[in-house]
């Protein structure tokens, strides 16, 4: 028999966390042989619905089943099960969760759980279990002069292509990653930023660089106390709270645990932090198949897209109308094609190519927008896991709200940015 989540009491799942467009519970009730060791993904109010689209936690399914798991190994993905929820139920976790969410995402415009929802996603619980689970969040989050409004800004792992960019920002952009010019962008605002930390570094393939990306997270999570946002770490289930020490302890321990004998000696928890994660993420080809995949998806820059779009012989309509599934696979043969991207030139590309270009930009984002998750389970014997959630579907109408912060980032920096500490993209051609 199917069994669904009235057969659970919803004071059986505990909040856990939310982003900007799910919040997540984990199971935590009497042991089910269906729900231990999984999480609930619920939609909140979504204002980016793509259009025909009745059920959006539906199309996170089919948007994996049919885009994303085309181009990243299977292992990554998290497995996704659709499953029914009724209105009474629903009610009753929204009403118990308000007490644990935090203030600040209930009161923005997007924030609340969507109570006509009448589908979840359950997915397995990455983070759950015993051992560490370090995750590396590759977003940051921008919050304008309105508290209420918050925009997610994906993250890049290369520098743009210089072919399309214009004068006013071409210097910048091709000696400042996206991220390091955004968070000094944030700076002003006197946000909370990871300081050091250089995306360009943790994709560089390069053992010292990528030692200085982890080591450099840390220490903004640390310093942020633990809300820097690109660093989240677990153990044994629970988010660890860098300022308290019995939490520390814990992690401390589940890290050694979780490394060789000779490694455990004499090394602080930021040591074996780094060493952890550096072992899996040099030997994992993760990182880079997600770089590989924000570069060639995103070969003409935001800047390009839009002169392209301007372009006499573009039809306008490629930049608004949200592609459906099957749209989305045809993007994907054409993706993979190697006759079809042959005939592509970029740094002349034509103008009948701009809905290609426009879905391209979309997919590049999510990827860039992601987060990896480092599993840590059962001692060094076990072999770690690594999983790549939060690929989302991205509106094609937020286009123009990335051109124009684009420009408005690369502006500000340029104006009196500082000049030194330049980021060196190790995969450029
Ligand atoms: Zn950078």
């Amino acid at each position: 028999m199917d069994q669904g989540l009235e057969s659970t009491s919803p004071s059986d799942w505990k909040y856990l966390a939310e982003g900007g467009s799910t919040v997540v519970f984990t199971y935590n009730g009497p042991y089910n042989a269906k729900f231990n060791r999984c999480v609930l993904r619920i939609r909140k109010s979504f204002e980016d619905k793509p259009e025909g689209a009745t059920d959006e936690d539906d199309l996170a399914i089919e948007f994996q089943r049919r885009v994303t798991s085309k181009l990243l190994d299977h292992e990554w993905l998290p497995r996704l099960e659709s499953i029914s929820i009724e209105a009474s139920w629903l009610q009753e976790l929204d009403s118990l969760s308000r007490d644990h969410r935090p203030p600040e995402r209930q009161s923005s415009p997007a924030g609340s759980i969507d109570l006509n929802l009448r589908k979840a996603v359950l997915s397995e619980n990455l983070i759950g279990g015993h051992g560490w689970a370090a995750e590396i969040k590759v977003i940051i989050i921008l919050r304008n002069e309105d508290p209420s409004q918050t925009y997610i800004q994906p993250k890049w792992g290369f520098l743009p292509n210089p072919e399309h960019l214009s004068a006013e920002t071409r210097d910048t952009k091709l000696n400042h990653c996206r991220f390091c010019l955004h968070r000094y962008q944030r700076s002003l605002q006197h946000q909370k930023t990871s300081e050091h930390y250089c995306p360009l570094d943790l994709f560089s393939g390069e053992t010292g660089r990528i030692k200085q990306a982890l080591s450099s997270l840390w220490d903004s999570w640390k310093s942020s106390e633990g809300h820097s946002n690109n660093l989240r770490l677990f153990s044994a289930g629970q988010l660890v709270d860098p300022c308290n020490e019995i939490s520390l302890n814990h992690l401390r321990t589940s890290i050694k645990s979780s490394l060789p004998p000779s490694s455990r000696q004499n090394s602080s928890v930021k040591e074996s932090f780094v060493e952890a994660s550096l072992s899996i993420l040099s030997r994992s080809p993760v990182l880079n198949a997600l770089s590989r995949l924000q570069r060639s998806l995103d070969p003409l820059d935001i800047e390009g897209l839009y002169s392209l779009s301007q372009s006499p012989k573009s039809v306008q309509s490629a930049m608004h109308g949200e592609p459906s599934l099957e749209e989305w696979e045809t993007f994907i043969n054409n993706y993979l094609d190697p006759v079809f991207q042959a005939s592509l030139d970029h740094r002349d590309p034509d103008p009948a190519n701009l809905r290609y270009y426009a879905l391209a930009y979309l997919l590049s984002a999510s990827f860039k927008d992601c987060s990896i998750i480092l599993r840590f389970l059962d001692g060094p014997e076990t072999p770690p896991a690594i999983s790549v959630i939060d690929l989302d579907v991205k509106s094609i109408e937020r286009l123009k709200k990335w051109k124009n912060l684009d420009y408005e980032i690369a502006t500000c920096f340029a104006c009196d940015g500082p000049p030194d500490s330049k980021c060196r993209d190790a995969h450029s051609l």
